[in-house]
């Protein structure tokens, strides 16, 4: 049975003013289900960083509302939003964003370390590594790594806090093509595993096979929707 974990009702949102106004996302509704993967594709200026930040509860939408597990997050303040990204919400963006002083372990500690004592983690930092096939580079820094191991660095500190909700932008975009799909392999096998609905911003068609679900942007709306067969 699908579960859902958290979905979007009647979204827009605007970015500037007057004449300069500009529609990001024009009345967006759906719904992502734990364990599923879901690509939003679409060209550039289509709305999908715009729809990633409103999952992430980086921005609240001018219309619409949000809703994760049940308890619509409109009302929340803002502390309360900083508590929920922290503990029920993974990011994997595209330039990996680790701190260079730091090796591996410890920026994987790092994503538990933000959530808080409060957070029930199903995974240690050491697992997580594990869980990535970077046991043996635990103790080198980002430098010392290739990019797909930073990926995959980035991709255990999104998980080792055991989010509801992992959102990735253009996780792939500086790695090259086979590094690329063993990122989108390894997301789906975690996230299947562990139940986590997981939203990933691509205009790369070679993620596609690695989609349960495809939604097309276009202009700030969804204008298609496929599932994988598969
Ligand atoms: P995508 O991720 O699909 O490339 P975005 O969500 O980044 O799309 O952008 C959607 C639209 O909103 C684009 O027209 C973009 O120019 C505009 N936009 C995005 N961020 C801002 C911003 N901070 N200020 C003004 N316009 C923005
Ligand atoms: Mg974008």
């Amino acid at each position: 049975m699908p579960e859902p974990v958290i979905s979007v009702s009647h979204v827009s949102v605007t970015y500037g003013a007057g004449a300069a106004a500009s529609k990001a996302l024009d009345d967006i509704s759906t719904t992502f289900d734990g364990g599923e993967v879901t690509l939003l594709m679409g060209a550039s200026g289509s709305g999908k960083s715009t729809l990633l930040s409103i999952l992430g509860c980086l921005r609240r939408p001018d219309r619409g509302s949000i809703s994760l597990m049940g308890r619509d997050l409109s009302h929340y303040r803002e502390k309360d939003l900083v508590g929920i990204r922290s503990r029920e919400i993974g990011f994997v963006f595209q330039f990996f964003r680790l701190i260079r002083s730091l090796n591996a372990l410890e920026n994987v500690s790092l994503g538990l370390d933000l959530a808080g004592g409060k957070t029930k983690s199903r995974l240690s930092p050491r697992e997580a590594l594990d869980a990535v096939g970077l046991t043996a580079k635990r103790n080198l820094r980002p430098d010392q790594l290739s990019g797909g191991e930073r990926q995959r660095v980035a991709v255990a500190r999104a998980l080792v806090k055991a989010p509801r909700v992992l959102l990735a932008d253009e996780p792939t975009a500086a790695l090259d093509s086979s590094t690329g799909l063993q990122i989108a392999e390894l997301i789906r096998a975690l996230v299947r595993e562990h139940k986590i609905a997981t939203v990933i911003a691509t205009h790369d068609p070679r993620l596609i096979p690695f989609g349960d679900r495809i939604i097309e942007m276009r202009d700030g709306r969804l204008v298609a929707e496929q599932r994988s067969t598969a």
